[in-house]
């Protein structure tokens, strides 16, 4: 059976991530792995996650198992992180997963075994990984524009595709920072789709992977706020990777706002079940970390710093670059970048321009001209400037 095995082509990010690792050149640049990195290249252990780590070691707490839902003081905190405000908070019930990847599928799994076969609407261009999951799961695929060819949000077309989605759908959206383009939905655009899926019968699924490194976390849940307070029904997919830099933990949660309480508890029986004949359970530390950081009001205010000083260096990085294209040129589409949110931006380059940027100039983004402009370090931003300017 094992020699009879078709081999998968090869995740193409970290086929150059690898290659990165390979390049000896000491002038390269690293702009492709979606992580937060800090003036140094470094992705460092937050502050209030040591701090946390350090009193969780104190305490020496038990390793028994915690149960099908993970950590349960973890779960209460993200889902008044992600819901307080909104009326539909009491309609909502969450489950710990293994990261923000593990809510995808746990999720996917959830509307597979509820409706075999329904389909998933992705935008395009998207997050890579939404499609894979969702067929892994079982579940058909359609894909609705998300961006023109100006660059910016279609919401025209992006309607006009939804209009066609039939009761039970579920549409993914990305709650902010959204990947790979950093353009984000405006309040106008939520409140256009909120009226929709209310219309069509249609379920949003939000995904939650870059909360406060776009606007801030009220401002990045402004979107998710909007549709939560007007739909009956609604999934989002939490992940604490970025915001925490939790990433080798595998922290994160699904939320599933049911139209009652009463549908919430049964999608969460739902869920511990899939959940159990897939790993069980989750890992512990990282959701006992974040339950600590979340829960422990000094430790509150800490990560809250730390985060808004991430987004703030992000921010610096974006102008830094548009400004150094500014000097160089006028394209709208380079000084656009000024305005996405989020560590990423797509630069309108093809494949083989990305690759010339590799090649001829060590900077290293992916083939669909993806960057992370958390990847910048002080000075890089003209030779980057300069590099795509001369492969363009
Ligand atoms: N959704 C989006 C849009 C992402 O960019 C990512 C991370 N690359 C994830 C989900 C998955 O996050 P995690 O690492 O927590 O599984």
């Amino acid at each position: 059976m094992l020699d009879r095995l078709a081999s998968p082509a090869r995740d193409p990010l970290w086929a150059i991530a690898s290659e990165f690792g390979a390049d000896t050149r000491a002038h390269k640049i690293d702009l492709v792995v979606g992580v937060y990195r800090d003036e140094h290249g470094r992705t460092p252990v937050m502050q209030a996650v040591s701090a946390a780590e350090s009193r969780l070691a104190a305490q020496a707490p038990s390793k028994s198992y915690k149960g099908l839902a993970g950590h349960r003081e973890f779960n209460r905190l993200m889902t008044a992180l992600l819901l307080e405000p909104t009326p539909a908070h009491p309609r909502a019930a969450t489950l710990q997963t293994v990261g923000g990847t593990g809510a995808l599928r746990l999720l996917a799994d959830l509307v597979a075994w509820a409706r075999p076969g329904a389909t998933l609407w992705i935008g395009t261009p998207g997050y890579v990984n939404h499609e894979p999951i969702a067929r892994a799961a079982g579940l058909e695929v359609r894909h609705y524009p998300y961006l023109g060819p100006d660059g910016r949000v279609d919401e025209p077309a992006m309607l006009s595709a939804l209009a066609r989605a039939r009761t039970d759908d579920v549409v993914v959206l990305h709650g902010c920072c959204h990947n790979p383009s950093g353009v984000d939905l405006a309040p106008s655009a939520w409140q256009a789709l909120a009226r929709l899926v209310s219309e069509r019968g249609l379920i949003p699924l939000v995904d939650m992977a870059y909360l406060g490194l776009g606007d801030g976390v009220e401002g990045d849940l402004a979107g998710l706020h909007l549709m939560a307070s007007q739909v009956e029904q609604m999934f989002v997919a939490a992940s604490c990777s970025k915001n925490m830099g939790l990433y080798s933990e595998r922290t994160g949660c699904a939320v599933v706002l049911g139209r009652t309480a009463a549908a919430a508890a049964s999608a969460m029986a739902a869920m511990e079940h899939l959940a159990r004949a897939n790993y069980s359970m989750p890992p512990d530390h990282g959701a006992a970390v974040a339950a600590l950081v979340l829960g422990d009001p000094a430790l509150h205010s800490v990560w809250r710093a730390e985060l808004a000083a991430m987004r703030e260096r992000i921010v610096a990085n974006r102008e830094a670059l548009a400004a150094a294209f500014a000097a160089r040129c006028d394209d709208p589409r380079l000084l656009a970048l000024r305005e996405h949110r989020g560590m990423f931006s797509t630069l309108p380059l093809q494949p083989a321009q990305m690759a010339r940027l590799r090649l001829e100039h060590a900077v290293y983004g992916t083939d669909s001209g993806r960057i992370n402009i958390a990847g910048l370090r002080a000075g890089e931003a003209a030779r980057v400037a300069e590099a795509v300017l001369a492969v363009v």
